[in-house]
C-alpha cells in the first residue's frame, strides 16, 4: 500500500469511528417554555443519571408551538414542555404528541393530571385576591361572587383570551354548565373597574394600589412577590388577602405545567426516560419549586416558604383534559360577553 492510500484508509476509519461515536452519544432535544434557576440542576441530574445530553431550546410558550408546527416532520424536538392545559391540548389537537405508555408515569401522576399524550409535572392554583380596604373578604369567597352586584366597579382582570382565563372558564363551564358560566362572565364584565389589561402581576399591583378591590391570580405570581428580595414587592403583598376559592364546592381551579413526547421525536427512548425522570422525587422538587408551584406527584413535598404561608386548600380535581376540551366554548363565551 502506498503511503497516501494508507493515510486515506486511516482517515476513513477515523471518520467512521467518530460517526459511530456520534450515533452512540445519546441526546434529547427539549423545547421548553420554562427557564428558572433550578432548571440547570434539573437537567444536569438527568444527564448524570442517564448519560443523555440535553439540547435545550427555550422560547415563549406559543412561539415554541409555532416552531414545532413549522418544522413539521423534520423537527428535532423530542419533548415539548409548556404551561397551561389549554396550550398542551392545542398541541395535542394538532396531532403533535405521541402517546406514551409508561407504568411509572401512570403510577406517579394522578389520573386527573394526565392524558394519554401529555402529563402535568406541576400545578398552580388560580386564586381570588382582595384589597381588604375595598372589599370584604366574605364577599369574595367563590368565583361566582366576582359576578355579584356587591362587587360593582371593583373587579380587575387580564384578557379573557389569555389561556389562564380560558382554563378558568373551561372549569366553570364544567361545573356550572354553559348557560350559567356565560351569565357569570357577563356579570364579571359588568363589575370591571377598568377594561382588561396586563398580566397577573399587574392585577396584583392594581389591587394593592386600590385601583380595584378584587382580581384573580395564579399562585406562583403571589409567591414570587412574597419571597421577593425587594421590600416594595413584599409591601404589595401586605395589602392583599389571598382567598382559596370555592372551598365549600368544587375547590380552587388548578392549572398545570406539563409536556409530552412529540410524534416526530428522533430520540424516543431518551424522551421516554426524560418524562419518567421528571416524576422522580428529586426532579419533581426542582421542577415545582423553580416556579413556586406544587409537584404533580402527590407523595412529593416541597419546602417553599411562600407556598407554606398560603396554607392548605381544596383543589378542583376536574380532569385537565376537560379544561382543554372546553377551551373553544370558553373563548366563545368571552367573545359574546365582551371580556376582551
Ligand atoms: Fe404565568
Amino acid at each position: 500500500m502506498k503511503i497516501s492510500a494508507l493515510i486515506a484508509s486511516i482517515f476513513a476509519a477515523a471518520v467512521a469511528h467518530s460517526l459511530s461515536a456520534q450515533a452512540q452519544e445519546k441526546v434529547l432535544n427539549l423545547y421548553s417554555a420554562r427557564h428558572y434557576q433550578t432548571d440547570e440542576a434539573l437537567y444536569a441530574n438527568f444527564t448524570r443519571q442517564t448519560g443523555i445530553k440535553i439540547n435545550r431550546i427555550e422560547a415563549k410558550e406559543d412561539e415554541l408551538l409555532e416552531r414545532i408546527r413549522n418544522e413539521g416532520a423534520k423537527s428535532p424536538a423530542d419533548i415539548f414542555i409548556t404551561v397551561d392545559a389549554a396550550r398542551l391540548a392545542k398541541a395535542d389537537d394538532l396531532g403533535l404528541f405521541a402517546p406514551v405508555q409508561s407504568k411509572i408515569l401512570e403510577h406517579r401522576i394522578p389520573i386527573h393530571l394526565r392524558s394519554p399524550d401529555w402529563f402535568a409535572f406541576s400545578t398552580r392554583a388560580r386564586v381570588i385576591i382582595v384589597n381588604r380596604d375595598l372589599v370584604k373578604v366574605e364577599d369574595a369567597q367563590n368565583y361566582e361572587d366576582l359576578a355579584k352586584a356587591k362587587l360593582k366597579g371593583k373587579v380587575c382582570s387580564r384578557s379573557g383570551s389569555h389561556p389562564y382565563n380560558l382554563s378558568l372558564m373551561s372549569a366553570l363551564i364544567a361545573h356550572l354548565g354553559e348557560t350559567r358560566a356565560e351569565e357569570w362572565a357577563r356579570g364579571v364584565v359588568a363589575n370591571f373597574a377598568r377594561p382588561p389589561k396586563g398580566g397577573d402581576t399587574d392585577q396584583i399591583k392594581s389591587v394593592a394600589a386600590g385601583e380595584c378591590g378584587v382580581a384573580v391570580s395564579n399562585t406562583y405570581y403571589l409567591a414570587r412577590l412574597l419571597r421577593s428580595e425587594k421590600a416594595e414587592d413584599r409591601k404589595l403583598m401586605e395589602k392583599i388577602t389571598i382567598i382559596w376559592p370555592n372551598q365549600k364546592s368544587f375547590g380552587a381551579h388548578i392549572n398545570i405545567s406539563g409536556g409530552g413526547m412529540l410524534k416526530t421525536a428522533p430520540n424516543k427512548d431518551s424522551a421516554q426516560r426524560f418524562l419518567e425522570y421528571l416524576v422522580s422525587d428529586e426532579a419533581q422538587r426542582y421542577f415545582a419549586d423553580g416556579n413556586n408551584e406544587w409537584p404533580s406527584v402527590p407523595a412529593v413535598t416541597v419546602k417553599n416558604s411562600a407556598l407554606d404561608a398560603m396554607g392548605k386548600f381544596k383543589a378542583d380535581e376536574l380532569p385537565i383534559a376537560t379544561l382543554a376540551k372546553n377551551a373553544p366554548a370558553a373563548q366563545r363565551i368571552y367573545d359574546r360577553v365582551g371580556w376582551k
